[in-house]
């Protein structure tokens, strides 16, 4: 019975971070000019370690503010978003940053991040659940503090491996996964509900947005 609490626990958390990437998704395009990215060290994989040798584009050394999208008016977007070095990032998952960017000096960070943030400060007695449970309320308050950056919004993305992490052996998802670009064991189930829950919601509102303007 207990058990039965703590999965049912779990999956409304699950669910409270897919309908807020759905939201994420389904807002309004903006204009922008795009962002820089500040890649962080990856606490897993060990991305962010110069590895100059391996060659390929996805090699990342530790590349601070580099522009995202775009060309010279990139480089001076007002917008920062920290990401994890192994993980690849959708134009579409950093609409709630270029949706704020006309905020000077507005720094985000990916799911990923806040999750490798918390594996780092609780080490290896993080199990799936908490770790579930410890990123939905940090995104629930919308931010963190941190010594270096100040506030950092955070944003509801899930994650994918990008190729440097892809090549490195066993471990990276092959998918996109909503909490971390490796694998969880034990996560199987709340990826699929995961993505149920994100799929359901977008459909349902580009239906009724179909609908109405029909
Ligand atoms: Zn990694």
């Amino acid at each position: 019975m207990a058990d039965r609490a703590v999965d049912r626990e779990l999956a409304a958390a699950v669910r409270r971070m897919a309908l807020r990437e759905a939201a994420a998704h389904l807002g309004a395009a903006v204009e922008t000019t795009g962002a820089r990215v500040r890649r962080v060290p990856c606490p897993r994989c060990g991305a962010a370690v110069t590895d100059s040798a391996s060659g390929g584009p996805a090699v990342r050394g530790p590349v601070l503010d580099q522009p995202l999208w775009g060309g010279e008016a990139t480089r001076h977007s007002t917008v920062l978003v920290r990401v994890l070095a192994c993980e690849e990032v959708t134009a579409r998952s950093l609409l709630p940053a270029f949706r704020r960017g006309s905020e000077a000096g507005a720094q985000f960070q990916t799911r990923a991040v806040t999750a490798a943030e918390l594996m780092h400060e609780r080490g290896s007695a993080l199990d799936f659940a908490e770790w579930v449970h410890l990123v939905d309320i940090a995104e629930a308050r919308g931010s963190v503090r941190s010594p270096e950056f100040g506030v950092v919004r955070l944003l509801p993305t899930s994650s994918r491996a990008g190729p440097w992490a892809v090549g490195r052996g066993p471990g990276a998802v092959p998918e996109s996964s909503f909490l971390f670009p490796h694998a969880v064991p034990g996560s199987s189930t709340m990826q699929s509900h995961y993505r149920d829950v994100l799929l359901r919601r977008v459909r349902q509102r580009m239906e009724r947005s179909g609908r109405t303007s029909a």
